[in-house]
């Protein structure tokens, strides 16, 4: 693996090679942004912005074929959160990846306590 330079990089540089009007690519960013309810998962982002919403690959497409559409490597960003990250995906790989997990155990909980019997009444 080679190491890019710092420098503001061009998106046909990053995405060199990639296809968004696929099929599989579609369904793939659908899935993972309605996964995380159409918000932007960065912790403390404050821009609500919901019509900007990108899926970003936590492990970068280039880096990792396999994963290019599993719904797990991927995960909703805003636009501007998106673009705060470029270049430096690798750092972010572990925080992404422990939100991830975060959710699946809280959904895990609540099926194990009940939140999602029919007729519960608080
Ligand atoms: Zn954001």
């Amino acid at each position: 693996m080679s190491k890019k330079p710092l420098k503001k990089q061009t998106s046909s540089q990053i995405y060199g090679g990639r296809d968004y009007s696929q099929p599989e690519y579609r369904k793939w960013r659908q899935q993972v942004r309605k996964r995380d309810d159409y918000k932007c998962r960065m912790p403390n982002c404050l821009r609500k912005d919901r019509r900007r919403l990108q899926a970003h690959h936590i492990k970068r497409w280039a880096d990792a074929p396999e994963l290019r559409f599993d719904i797990n490597n991927g995960i909703t960003l805003c636009r501007t959160c998106h673009d705060s990250i470029k270049g430096r995906e690798t750092e972010f790989e572990e925080l992404f990846n422990s939100l991830l997990n975060f959710n699946h155990n809280l959904l895990l909980y609540k099926i194990k306590r009940g939140d999602f019997d029919e007729d519960k009444t608080e």
